[in-house]
């Protein structure tokens, strides 16, 4: 994988007409590059700054129905979600796992409204449930999560979702439109559209950000899959255009284990102020969140806000006999719900439907706003079969249903490699190869050299921030680890990639100032 090979065929063909450009490199827009590129469109997809850097990378991690849209009564959204967990858990089996979830129940109404709920949730996934939901007593739920506060607790219900990592999985989806013929390139944005003389959009002009070279890129369909940014798109279109985004804030800490001391996770369907709290173990450590502050402004980097982080640790304080403390957050990152506007209630986040939007403007800008991870696929194939519908591009079938992102090869030895799918062994191959890159890259963090070798050859990580924060997840697992580990890190990269020292000095440092961001 070379993205200054990827640039080049772009620089020696400028003509080419492109059936499909994609703005936006998150679960969007790398979904529907590869619905595109595997029906046999010429596509390129064009990414501001890393695969995921947005808000794709910053999710609660689970491949799920959405148990508290069932209580929003909208279950068709539900009922597609769990159809699309199923696939997903199917399609990509070495990036999510089947995570049992505890919800404590602390009255008899409880007991009845959650079982019953959640009996219907199982009911709703049909044949691709991923367990049966049912009822345990208070000693059970002690017994599962040994930290549960028991005072008042009548038990537990018991259920199944999926959970995944959201970066490697935007990862894999670039790497897979690549090799199936598509163009995807991170640090290229787009910044503004061509039309024709009738006002028709004809393309885009992009910039790569590496090089600051200007590209005229021609393309049938201009598809905006910015996410929180999908409104300054709609600007470039239109300069008069409405808002169609309602921003809204979501914070997650991450914790030592030992602050759940369980592989079961904790859902807490209702927490002082009506939201939705989890506490999730994830590689090794616990991730618990979320919260929903509406924002006005939307930007690449967003920080949590103090009380954010308060009510997090004071919640999960409520429930836990071990109290976490601001001191014991490993890592705390924030990100931005791309929300669709609710015309008639501007403000409401909680209550707005995390259902998709498609809409096509008058000069022929295809824009997709809103959904979830889980149906990135099902809402690329929506996007697609419009563009089909509206007679922009020519009809053809999708075939990502059964598109497997996992093939048989050799099973990994270590099971902690099993992110890398079938290229498992190529790392293990590494390692036999140079056992000195079989160090890890810090002591607190489980990666080792040779996966970075391995990255930096088949992932196009252009910055350290890349490999750390979204190749790697050392960042969320350990913000002030992973800074130690930059140097170390940065000079793996630049040998594999052949940068100098002062773009190792200058990555570092910049990394150091990140970190502040998330610690
Ligand atoms: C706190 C939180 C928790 C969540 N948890 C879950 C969960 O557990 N499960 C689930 O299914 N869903 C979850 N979601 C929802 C899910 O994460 C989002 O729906 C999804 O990631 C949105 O992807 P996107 O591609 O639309 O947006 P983004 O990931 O933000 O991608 C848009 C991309 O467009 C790029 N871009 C913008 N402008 C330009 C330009 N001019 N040129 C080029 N590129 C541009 C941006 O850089 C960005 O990378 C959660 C969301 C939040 C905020």
């Amino acid at each position: 994988m070379d993205r200054n090979k990827l640039i080049k065929a772009l620089s020696d063909e400028p003509q080419r007409q492109w059936d499909i450009i994609v703005i936006g490199g998150g679960a969007t827009g790398l979904g529907i590059a590869l619905d595109a590129v595997t029906r046999g469109y010429k596509t390129i997809l064009l990414e501001q700054s890393d695969f995921a850097k947005g808000t794709s990378s910053r999710s609660t991690k689970l491949v799920h129905g959405g148990v508290r849209y069932m209580a929003q009564g909208d279950l068709l959204l539900v009922t597609e979600a769990l159809h699309e967990r199923g696939l997903m858990l199917k399609n990509a089996p070495h990036l999510t796992t089947n995570q049992e979830f505890v919800i404590p129940v602390y009255t008899y109404w409880d007991v009845f409204l959650y079982t019953v709920g959640l009996k219907f949730y199982d009911l709703l996934a049909g044949r691709l449930s991923m367990g049966k939901s049912y009822f345990i007593n208070r000693k059970r739920a002690v017994q599962r999560l040994p930290l549960l506060k028991s005072e008042g607790l009548k038990g537990g219900i018991v259920y199944h979702d999926g959970q995944f990592d959201d970066a490697r999985m935007a990862v894999t989806l670039a790497i897979a439109s690549i090799e199936k013929g598509g163009t995807v390139l991170n640090y290229f944005r787009v910044g503004s559209l061509l039309k024709d003389e009738k006002g028709k959009i004809t393309g885009v002009i992009a910039n790569d950000l590496m090089s600051v070279n200007e590209y005229r890129i021609p393309g049938k369909l201009v598809i905006n899959a910015a996410g929180v940014f999908a409104d300054k798109i709609h600007s470039m279109d239109d300069p008069e255009s409405k808002p169609t985004i309602r921003p809204s804030q979501g914070v997650h800490v991450v914790l030592d284990i030992s602050f759940l001391q369980s592989g079961s996770a904790i859902m807490i369907p209702k927490t002082d102020d009506g939201r939705v709290l989890f506490a999730i173990p994830w590689y090794g450590k616990v991730v618990a969140g979320t919260t929903d502050t509406p924002l006005d402004m939307v930007t690449l980097e967003p920080r949590a806000l103090e009380q954010e982080i308060d009510f997090i640790l004071k919640t999960a304080g409520k429930y836990l006999t071990r109290q976490p403390k601001r001191k014991d957050v490993n890592c705390i990152f924030a990100g931005l719900r791309p929300l669709a506007a609710n015309p008639d209630n501007p403000e409401a986040t909680k209550e707005v439907s995390r259902r998709h939007k498609i809409t096509l403007s008058r000069s022929g800008l295809l824009s997709i706003i809103g959904g979830k991870w889980t149906s990135y696929r099902r809402m690329a194939e929506e996007t697609i079969d419009k563009a089909v519908k509206e007679r922009i591009i020519e009809k053809r079938k999708c075939v990502t249903k059964h598109f497997s992102f996992y093939s048989n090869g050799n099973p990994p030895v270590s099971e902690r490699l099993k992110i890398y799918g079938s290229n498992a062994s190529q790392i293990e191959d590494l390692i036999r190869e140079h056992p000195e890159l079989g160090e890890h890259i810090h002591e607190k963090l489980p990666y080792t050299k040779a996966e970075i070798v391995w990255i930096c050859r088949n992932e196009i990580p252009v910055t350290l921030e890349d490999m750390l924060a979204r190749r790697t997840r050392a960042l969320i697992l350990d913000a002030r680890a992973s800074a130690e580990a930059g140097p170390a890190v940065a000079a793996i990269m630049a040998k594999e990639l052949g940068f100098s020292k002062s773009w190792q000095e200058k990555e570092i440092s910049e990394y150091k100032d990140l970190i502040k961001i998330y610690t």
